[in-house]
């Protein structure tokens, strides 16, 4: 009997907890090949002088590099950032910590592959094109819902296309979950990266490729994010849920994919910039005849929190941008055929696309 499941690697160590982010220091020095290879800390700069960077355990030639998670990543920033890691240590870093969002956590990702692979991140975008593992990384996710702490991908905005470095080097070497230090997250960006989540329970649960595995975090995360946004939850404990949520929302898309509205979303972030959260809430509120209970579950976690989505994002755009956006959502296959089998191009056509995209 021949079979072909996939060996995906997972985050081999991890530690959760409101204030771990203190065992740190700890954490790393078993870690530090030597004084003069050093750690590098890619931090979003929303911290930039507040109380978090001073509890960063810097010791020997240590770097904080901060960076705005104004955009989405893109292969030259990862490019840029390789390069100024080499010009600064003459030996490779001991290590790369992304402490933010799942922008800074994908960029620490591709920079950690991209110091020990030869040429430039776009051509490693895609599947298990990655030859060499990559140096150790870790994750600090300061904002729940992407998933990006657990996944083996790092989505990255290239010169043709949005898409993940996809490979076995990609999932972190360590994480550290404190919920703590999500405290500061604005209600809207709380609203959307979790909504990520969210989307990608529906997507893994209603998809054709789901198995027991997928099914068992998927059903979990669900049940989390419905607490966390339809039950009136004490801060702290909705804090440690939706991050749990995040792991196992991550978890499930690993054995299964996402679908409809990601695929949409990233035409959107491709063309228009928009941001993956956002983006994905966006195409989300009109998919009910995908995701019917999820659009009406979706909906109603919208009131309840007062989130009005922007509307006429698609509104002044030409003819030759829709056909981009649409041929950026038609090129991600294995999202499709995840969401409505292997026959979705009888139900998908550009037309199609395009009625959605015109009530965003
Ligand atoms: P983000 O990193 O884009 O950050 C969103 C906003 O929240 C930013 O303004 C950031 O500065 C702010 N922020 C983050 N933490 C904060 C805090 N504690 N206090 C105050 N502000 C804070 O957000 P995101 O939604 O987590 O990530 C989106 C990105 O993740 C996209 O680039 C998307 O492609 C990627 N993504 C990756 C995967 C993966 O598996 N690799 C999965 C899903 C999404
Ligand atoms: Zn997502």
């Amino acid at each position: 009997l021949k079979t072909n499941y996939k060996n995906f690697p997972m985050v081999p160590r991890v530690i959760f907890g409101a204030g771990c982010f203190g065992q740190l220091g700890e954490i790393l020095l078993p870690k530090r090949i030597n004084s003069e290879a050093p750690f590098i800390f890619l931090v979003d700069d929303v911290f930039e002088g507040s109380g978090l960077i001073s509890r960063i355990p810097l010791i020997f030639n240590d770097q904080i590099i901060f960076i705005s998670a104004d955009e989405e990543p893109k292969t030259d920033q990862v490019d840029a950032l390789v390069q100024k890691i080499k010009n600064d240590y003459d030996n490779l870093p001991s290590g790369i910590i992304g402490i933010g969002g799942g922008t800074l956590l994908d960029l620490a990702k591709a920079v950690a592959i991209m110091l020990t692979n030869k040429g430039n991140a776009f051509q490693y975008q895609g599947w298990d094109l990655v030859k060499k593992p990559s140096i150790y990384h870790v994750g600090i996710p300061t904002i729940s819902g992407t998933g990006a702490e657990v996944s083996r991908t790092t989505v990255l905005l290239g010169p043709e296309k949005k898409l993940g470095i996809n490979s076995d080097f990609t999932t972190f070497d360590q994480v550290l979950l404190d919920p703590d230090l999500t405290q500061g997250v604005s209600k809207e960006q709380w609203f959307y990266t979790g909504m990520d989540c969210f989307i990608h329970c529906i997507e893994s649960l209603n998809g054709t490729f789901l198995n027991a595995f997928s099914q068992s975090y998927g059903e979990k995360a669900l049940e989390l994010c419905k607490e966390v946004y339809l039950d009136d939850l004490q801060e702290d404990d909705a804090r440690n849920k939706l991050m749990m949520a995040s792991w196992h929302g991550g978890m499930s898309i690993a054995y299964s994919q996402v679908g409809v509205a990601h695929a949409m979303s990233y035409g959107l972030s491709y063309l228009l910039g928009v941001r993956h959260g956002i983006g994905n809430c966006l195409v989300f509120q009109h998919l009910k005849e995908f995701y019917p209970e999820g659009v009406e579950l979706f909906n109603e976690m919208k009131v309840k929190h007062n989130i009005r989505l922007p509307k006429g994002i698609c509104g002044e755009l030409t003819n030759d941008d829709f056909e981009i956006m649409i041929n950026v959502a038609l090129s991600l296959v294995p999202l499709w055929e995840n969401a409505l089998g292997k026959e979705w191009r009888t139900i998908i056509t550009p037309e199609k696309l395009r009625s959605i995209y015109q009530k965003i």
